[in-house]
């Protein structure tokens, strides 16, 4: 079994985009964007957790 990583993101740095995990080059993945809801984004690929932390601005 393997846990689910959690990060925790500024909302600054949004969008987010995700590659793989972190020192584990073995295990990237394509480059992927994230959608955000609920104030968090999970990777379908990797299926690390982000966290959004900070408040979120939408430029529309
Ligand atoms: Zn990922």
């Amino acid at each position: 079994m393997t846990p689910s990583r959690i990060k925790t993101v500024h909302a600054d740095k949004l969008p987010i985009a995700c590659s793989g995990p972190e020192h584990e080059t073995w295990n990237g993945h394509p480059l992927v964007f994230l959608p955000v809801s609920d104030r968090q984004a999970a990777c379908p690929y990797c299926g690390t957790v982000y966290r959004i932390e900070g408040e979120i601005k939408t430029h529309h």
